[in-house]
């Protein structure tokens, strides 16, 4: 080595010194408490104070607190700051952005700031105070402080005289004070806080779980036979990934009886679960184990198995990953997989339901359009996102759960059929939590483990089962290929029919019945409908001469066939359009998954193995 050359490395390796140590965390705060109370329940505000103790160090450095702006498992952006108020504190105060406000210690070892949050959703994903029960998803209520979600913080909650607590992080009765080990924990645990919630408890291998519910409508004698098939679910799910690494598990569960809640939440040691409807009305039930199955899934996949992007989080920004389809769609299929497994659903059931995925998805326009990456790249404008503006998305975008789900089953038969039963998707998911969760060193503060990138279940896959997915993940997960599901199908001795849906032409175009009358939904790209210039949100005035109601059209439509012309009137603004719509080729199908007539006993065999998962 020449001896400038050697100074010269010398030299960069100090440089490379210094600098990790200036790009090194800030020391640690001294505590951080987190105090929530609730005192008037009627004004929906959750009334928030942290009380910080700063090192010698920081006593003159602003503190910055911010408020995320959407919370992990739903990737919408809510910007939870917007209700946020009477921001406070012990020092100087500057609102710095639309989610951060910025304090100035000046030399004080303590701050302490206070604010308020309206919190009216009752939501896995946003948080509820009412006068029946406060019930919040931490990220929506707690801000963070820059630099410091990764110091351990300590939560005191201050609930109405006679109401109670519960969480997945609960040790004991009448316990109010909570210690976590980051920022991310405090957010990841649920809490419901209410007089009348109840709580039942089984255990499986060992291991505690605990079903909250709090019903606001009838539940019809059925909550005793939900713990059991609950306890069915957990059974079958823990018999294919193997003891979960917690001791307790709580499933917090809300039947809300308002015909609008509705969203399942998960977290590490427990699920938030709102039903639309009461325990006791038609479908309330199945519909509950059914998320039931999701969410407990993601004990492994996506809460501990998780994409690179999931945790910690970077929350001044819209989420970007591509491995949703994986966490959420494959979640989606063993969902509905292990109420098979269960015994909760039979062969014919979970078969219908596969196939009605296929349905939405092969005749969605978007499925042509848009990846399987992709979607989980838009995720924050298709998961539960409020669009202002108006947009195309029924035509360009699909959904990583419906399109993950089928992409999981076909890799599943691909691996099963190609391996002659030999392995299956269920021994690439243990290896993946192996090797990421399990083995790994941790990669931050956050949680065990590190996470994977789409390219890594590419290569566990391959490794694991023996079956080259290179080109599989090119054609069908990075591109647009409809996946081969007859090749699937064949090797469990089933096959795809797909016939002709029934009406006997296609206008392109979706129509609801609203208060004001029939309302164009969407209208296809290149359709008839768009060739007739009409566009969603028309109201149809009338259609071949006649006026539309929910029971006169299906009438109207079966007297045109292909090739006719239509004569259309809609409402659009002030305006009355009239114009004609020609119809097209038929192009909507349906799709069963049934038995092939010659079926194989070694081809039946992998089918009971898939289905009943041994
Ligand atoms: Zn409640
Ligand atoms: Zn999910």
């Amino acid at each position: 080595m020449h001896p400038y050359s050697r100074r010269l490395i010398v030299a960069f390796v100090f440089i490379v010194l210094l600098s990790s140590v200036a790009a090194a965390q800030e020391p640690s705060l001294r505590s951080i408490s987190y105090q929530l109370s609730m005192s008037r329940p009627q004004s929906h505000l959750f009334e928030v104070q942290i009380i910080v103790e700063l090192p010698e160090q920081l006593k003159d450095k602003p503190l910055q607190f911010q408020m995320a702006r959407w919370s992990p498992g739903r990737y919408g952006v809510f910007d939870f700051a917007k209700n946020v108020q009477e921001f406070r504190a012990n020092a100087p105060v500057t609102r710095v952005d639309d989610q951060t406000w910025s304090v100035a210690p000046h030399g004080n070892s303590t701050l302490n700031i206070s604010y308020k949050v309206f919190g009216n959703d009752l939501s896995g994903t946003f948080s509820q105070l009412d006068t029946r029960h406060a019930n919040y998803n931490g990220a929506s209520i707690f801000m963070y402080i820059v630099g410091h979600k990764p110091d351990p913080v300590t939560l005191t909650i201050q609930p109405p005289a006679g109401w109670k607590i519960v969480n997945g992080r609960t040790e004991r009765t009448g316990q109010t004070e909570w210690r976590f080990p980051n920022w991310d924990i405090l957010i990841d645990t649920p809490t419901e806080i209410a007089p009348d919630w109840t709580q039942e408890t089984f255990e499986v291998n060992g291991k505690k779980y605990h079903v909250v519910v709090h019903s606001f409508g009838p539940e019809g004698g059925k909550r005793p036979a939900l713990v059991r098939d609950i306890e069915k679910i957990v059974r079958a799910e823990v018999a294919m990934w193997g003891a979960p690494e917690f001791d307790e598990y709580t499933f917090l569960m809300h039947f809300a009886a308002d015909d609008r809640s509705g969203d399942g939440m998960e977290h590490l040691t427990s699920t938030q679960i709102i039903q639309p409807g009461a325990l006791a009305d038609p479908g309330v039930y199945d519909g509950a184990l059914g998320t039931v199955a999701h969410e407990f899934f993601h004990v492994w996949n996506v809460k501990r198995l998780r994409p690179k992007e999931l945790g910690p989080w970077d929350f001044t920004r819209p989420l970007a990953t591509r491995g949703l389809w994986i966490a959420e769609g494959f979640t989606n299929y063993y969902g509905h997989l292990m109420l098979r497994r269960a015994g909760l659903r039979d062969d014919k059931q979970f078969l219908d339901q596969e196939a009605e995925t296929i349905r939405r998805i092969e005749s969605a326009p978007g499925s042509r359009l848009m990846s399987a990456e992709e979607s989980s790249l838009s995720a924050p404008f298709i998961d539960g996102a409020e669009h202002a503006q108006l947009t195309n998305l029924q035509n360009t975008a699909i959904s990583y759960y419906p399109k993950g789900e089928l992409t999981g089953m076909v890799m599943d038969l691909l691996v099963r059929g190609r391996t002659r039963g030999r392995s299956s998707l269920d021994d690439v998911m243990r290896e993946m939590y192996d090797e990421f969760y399990v083995k790994s060193p941790n990669s931050s503060y956050y949680l065990r483990g590190r996470g994977y990138q789409t390219e890594d279940l590419e290569r566990v896959a391959s490794r694991r089962t023996g079956v080259d997915f290179s080109d599989f993940f090119k054609r069908y997960v990075r591109d647009v290929e409809v996946l081969p599901y007859d090749e699937a199908f064949a090797y469990v001795g089933l096959r795809l029919v797909k016939t002709q849906a029934k009406e006997p032409f296609n206008a392109g175009l979706s129509i609801q019945f609203e208060n004001r009358g029939a309302i164009i939904e969407a209208v296809r790209n290149n359709s008839p409908a768009e060739d007739a210039g009409l566009q969603s949100n028309d109201q149809i005035a009338s259609l071949g001469g006649k006026e539309v109601t929910k029971d006169s059209l299906l009438k109207t439509l079966a007297r045109f066939k292909t090739g006719d012309s239509v004569p259309v009137t809609v409402k659009r603004d002030r305006q009355t359009i009239k114009t004609n719509i020609v119809l097209g080729q038929p192009e909507r199908f349906e799709y069963v998954i049934e038995e092939k007539k010659d079926a194989t006993v070694e081809q039946k065999a992998l089918r009971a193995a898939w289905l009943r998962g041994n």
